[in-house]
């Protein structure tokens, strides 16, 4: 696909690529050149309304479509997403701006849950139990619920859509997606290659725009019972309350502050690369970065010395030149931001090791540069200790023993990742227990999920669902149990007791 110049980009609604009933556009700007991506249609209200009633009227058929047949399309979409993800990783590169080997993998991590999915278009397991009575047969199994409103960040834009809209498709629910407004023609792309998968008009319905107009309105829609955002603490709390008057099954995925332990008996070559993949890779942006390192007494100042070092080697660049190891941050919002944490660290009194600056020269100027951070000497109840950065810098908080590192390392108010370095096999097993946490890695940063296990957060990262896996299934389907009595008479459960 050319990425040269500027095209204009429409809402796909009820089988129908079209304009927003506004007119009005927006664009995607590339955040490493300030180059613009395309144009798209800032839609409004009435284009919810719309794609929610294209939505509903082809849910009345697709639930009835054979889940391994559904599973057949996503198989195809996967194929889809195989051939395509040179290209699909390339655009990501520009439009969303991670470096090529990441990027790549937000596209294989796509292909890798939707043919997860697709697989359990031949499962989507119920149970079967013998009942009280004789003649009787009960079972449980999975319903789909309906129209599922789709909101997503801009941080995986390809990921992230398939871990909600696979599971939904494949328990045979319809889709209103609206992509975040940072990476529309990724959103896009994903709902083009389902639709060539040959899904049926009006199953998936893609509507581009601010959350305040599109997101608020399906969150706000009679006819969608199901919202799954993935995005930061704040909308994800006025998600739930705008979603409360229809009792909607809210699924929130939000923020974190997530942290990497150390302990003396750490291999520490290891846990330096591991610091900076999980504090650096994406530039930071990741739920699941490590913004904070909690560092034993012991190793402290090696690891120090080890971590700052090699953050001063790691290249800063365009994602899609192949020597950049950082790449740019999403937007001038998010690069204000991270700067006002640098200040508001230093303030507090917290030691800047390296970074701490907006990247100029080299032709930087034209994108959203940061320099990898470090702060040393940070206490835990810091601001840039326990508030979500969303960008490259960490915290080194030093620590005496593993009980001080387990308190620290939980005692913010976000629980999605965490991580610990040890050789001691007792301290590690304590630690997957302790960690409040929904990820728990051992001799590992804190990234690197895998589809087929859940993926969530405990505490304010979210509400007590999952993404990926079986668990999936239970934000896109109801249980309904099933009692079928064969015996010809009246029987009567907890009154009939004679055996
Ligand atoms: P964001 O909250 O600004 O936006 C997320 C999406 O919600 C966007 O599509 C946005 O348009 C929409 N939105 C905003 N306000 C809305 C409203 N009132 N009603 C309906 N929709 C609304 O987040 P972002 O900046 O795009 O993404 C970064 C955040 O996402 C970070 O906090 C990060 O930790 C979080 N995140 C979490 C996970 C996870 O799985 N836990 C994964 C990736 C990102």
């Amino acid at each position: 696909m050319a990425l040269t110049g500027t095209k204009t980009f429409l809402n796909y609604i009820g089988g129908e690529w079209v304009d927003s009933a506004s007119g009005e556009t927006f664009e995607s700007v590339n955040p490493a050149s300030g180059d613009t991506i395309g144009t798209f249609p800032r839609s409004t209200p009435e284009d919810v309304d719309r794609a929610v009633a294209a939505a509903k009227a082809a849910y009345e058929d697709w639930r009835l479509v054979p889940a391994p047949k559904r599973g057949e399309i996503l198989y195809r979409f996967a194929n889809l997403l195989m051939e395509e993800k040179e290209e699909l990783t390339d655009l990501m590169a520009r439009e969303m701006g991670k470096v090529k080997a990441e990027a790549g993998g937000d596209v294989q991590e796509a292909i890798d849950m939707s043919l997860y999915m697709a697989g359990e278009g031949r499962r989507l397991f119920g149970q079967t139990t013998p009942s009280e009575l004789r003649d009787k047969f009960n079972m449980s199994v999975r319903m789909p619920i309906g129209v599922i409103g789709v909101i997503t960040p801009w941080n995986f834009p390809i990921a992230i859509p398939s871990w909600k809209i696979t599971p939904a498709l494949i328990s045979g629910n319809t889709i209103v997606f609206k992509p975040a407004t940072d990476t529309p023609l990724l959103g896009e792309r994903f709902v083009e290659l389902l639709v060539d998968a040959g899904l049926p008009s009006g199953v998936i319905n893609i509507v581009h725009g601010g959350g305040g107009a599109v997101g608020d309105r399906l969150v706000r829609h009679p006819d969608v019972p199901v919202i799954t955002l993935t995005g930061s603490r704040e909308t994800g709390v006025e998600v739930m309350r705008n979603a409360a008057d229809n009792l909607k099954h809210v699924h929130l995925e939000l923020g974190g502050k997530n942290a990497i332990i150390v302990l003396d008996d750490a291999d520490l070559d290891l846990a330096a690369d591991g610091i900076v993949w999980s504090a650096f890779g994406t530039s930071g942006q990741r739920c699941t970065a490590a913004s904070r390192v909690i560092v034993q007494d012991g190793v402290y100042e090696e690891l120090q010395s080890r971590l700052v070092a090699a953050a001063e080697k790691l290249r800063l660049g365009p994602g899609w030149e192949d020597d950049t190891d950082v790449g740019p941050v999403i937007n001038s919002k998010a690069l204000e931001k991270i700067h006002s944490y640098t200040e508001i660290g230093k303030d507090e009194g917290a030691k800047l090791l390296t970074g701490g600056e907006v990247a100029t020269g080299n032709g930087f100027e034209k994108g959203n540069f940061y320099r990898p951070t470090i702060f040393g000497d940070v206490d835990p109840q810091m601001r840039i200790a326990q508030e979500e950065i969303f960008g490259p810098t960490t915290a080194l908080i030093r620590v005496r023993d593993f009980d001080q590192a387990i308190r620290v390392s939980n005692g913010i108010k976000f629980g999605l990742s965490s991580s610990i370095f040890t050789r001691d096999v007792n301290k590690a097993f304590r630690a997957m227990r302790d960690l409040q946490a929904g990820i728990t890695y051992i001799n590992a940063g804190t990234i690197g999920a895998e589809v087929h296990l859940p993926f969530g957060g405990t505490k304010d990262t979210g509400n007590g669902h999952r993404e990926a896996g079986q668990a999936a299934l239970d934000v896109f389907t109801e249980w309904k149990s099933i009692y079928v009595d064969y015996s010809g008479k009246l029987q009567k459960a907890q009154i009939d007791t004679e055996i």
